[in-house]
């Protein structure tokens, strides 16, 4: 394959070896590059602000989001052929991105889009990219019991089964029946729920090179939908109720230390309302941190460390983060 630039950042011939200019050693402000027999573009310098549920974090040095699997391989392909570092951006609905950005090569997925639902067998099988909550409501609209619960989780498919998203005392580790992944040779393998290791907010795909590309869960056709809506817009509402949802956060920043839950922890350490710069513990829930408008991840990042240095001082429990945090803090960008 070879690569090829036409000017003013607009794409026009793919390839990947004949044009030495366009290597991402040779680092170029707002380059495009297109993979050869895809719809794939991959542009340098994209800012991730925009990509994260928090509304910060730096630029990626290169982004490519694929909307199927062949420009996922390609993508895939790319980096190794270029030796780049890739991480997988979902929603970035539970990651906080650094202000430095992202080296290497980053892929989101949201553009990875298809649903069936398969009224024989009770199952829904969806690309990685699709969105929850959109999902939630379709069920709900069809009738169809079982993902009531994960309506105010703002991320997607692909993200769920990797954080194993869970509300409502459900999570993913009980509707998934199996999850398609991408490996880094190429290939694509099919794993079942038992192989997925599933604990709480945890899976063997954590920290794993392994993309997930669809998932298929066991869902219960054939209930009224005015009720399965009427459930499901309850567990919407009650999130709106008790959260800061009209914020920009990750949700719950950290695991829940069993037995206690981590945001009772942190109010009864009298950190609700705290704020470093523009990034405030929530009034509204204490295991949230919001984005009060400006804030940087630099801020975020240096509260969620208060609250567990404070939390540790007056309880002995060390608060685990949920919230992934990608790119460097230790440093000055
Ligand atoms: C307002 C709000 C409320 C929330 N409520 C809940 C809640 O009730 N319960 C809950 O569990 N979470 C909740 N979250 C957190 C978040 O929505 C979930 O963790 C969600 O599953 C993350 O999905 P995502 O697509 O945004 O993943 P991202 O945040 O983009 O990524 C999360 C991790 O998964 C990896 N990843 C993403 N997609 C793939 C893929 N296709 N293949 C391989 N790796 C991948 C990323 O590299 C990263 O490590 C909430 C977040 C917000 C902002």
């Amino acid at each position: 394959m070879t690569i090829s630039q036409a000017v003013a950042n607009v794409c026009t011939v793919s390839g990947m070896t004949n044009n030495r200019q366009l290597t991402p050693n040779n680092s170029i402000e707002n380059k495009e590059i297109c993979l050869l027999g895809t719809d794939c573009v991959i542009k340098s310098q994209v800012s991730l602000a925009a990509y994260t549920s928090y509304r910060v974090g730096g630029p990626a040095q290169w982004c490519v989001a694929p909307r199927n699997i062949e420009g996922l391989q390609a993508s895939i392909q790319y980096a190794k052929t270029h030796e780049l570092q890739v991480t997988i951006l979902g929603a970035g609905s539970n990651l906080l991105v650094s202000d430095c950005g992202i080296p290497g090569l980053v892929i989101v997925t949201r553009h990875l889009r298809h649903t069936h639902f398969d009224p024989e067998t009770g199952q829904l099988t969806v690309a990685a990219g699709d969105p929850i909550p959109a999902l939630a409501w379709e069920a709900a609209e069809r009738g169809w019991e079982g993902l009531e619960w994960a309506v105010g989780i703002p991320g997607t498919i692909g993200g769920a089964v990797v954080m194993n998203a869970g509300a409502h005392s459900s999570c993913i580790a009980d509707i998934l029946v199996s999850a398609q992944v991408l490996l880094p040779d190429g290939t694509l393998e099919t794993l079942s729920r038992e192989q997925l290791n599933y604990t709480y907010r945890t899976s063997l795909l954590q920290g794993s090179d392994r993309i997930v590309t669809q998932a298929t869960f066991q869902l219960q056709p054939g209930a009224d939908p005015a009720q399965v809506l009427a459930a499901t817009k309850q567990h919407k509402q009650h999130r709106l109720n008790t959260q800061p949802y009209h914020l920009p956060s990750c949700g719950s920043v950290f695991r829940n230390p069993k037995p206690y839950a981590a945001g009772w922890l942190i109010e009864q350490t009298g950190l609700k309302g705290y704020q470093i710069g523009k990034a405030q513990v929530a009034q509204r829930h204490a295991n949230f941190i919001v984005n009060c408008g400006g804030a940087s991840a630099w801020d975020i990042f240096h509260l969620i460390r208060h609250v567990q240095h404070q939390v540790q001082e007056r309880w002995s429990i060390v608060l685990e983060p949920e919230v992934k945090m990608i790119g460097e803090f230790q440093t000055a960008c």
